[in-house]
């Protein structure tokens, strides 16, 4: 069977299929310069390469942006309220996800440490993380 794409189309459900299942991030890494990303492309966005390849993302990140979403969607009615963040992982993709327990955008402050947080429940789980003590992780 011959399949003239490089690379298969990586959708949302892929990705999401990927945490549930194996409890991993998955996306893709550029052969050239080594960028991450969450999601599938035809080339690097950094660097134009076509060779994306599949990996596994890391799972400690920085908030970059977040929210907090007091009235939910009946999935997470019982969570609320919790935060809704923009992650920027190790190495550079931006995952979007939800953080259970965030009352305040204090603690979701850009430039919080999280790390990825496998869960039974739907959607990107993380969780405050602070490393080994160089910082508090605010
Ligand atoms: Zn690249």
């Amino acid at each position: 069977m011959t399949d003239p794409a490089p690379l298969r189309s990586h959708s949302v459900d892929d990705f999401v299929r990927a945490y549930e299942n194996d409890r991993r991030l998955r996306g893709f890494r550029c052969g050239r310069c080594g960028a991450t990303t969450a999601t599938w492309g035809l080339a690097c966005s950094r660097c134009g390469e076509a060779a994306l390849e599949e990996a596994q993302l890391p799972e400690n990140g920085r908030v970059i942006a977040g929210t907090i979403v007091a009235v939910a969607s009946e999935e997470f009615v019982n969570e609320a309220p919790y935060a809704y963040v923009v992650v920027e992982l190790e190495g550079g993709a931006r995952v979007s996800g939800w953080m259970p327990g965030v009352r305040s955008e204090d603690e979701i402050a850009p430039g919080t440490r999280v790390r990825f947080q496998p869960s039974y429940k739907p959607g990107v789980q993380f969780a405050r993380w602070n490393a080994s003590g160089d910082d508090t992780g605010r």
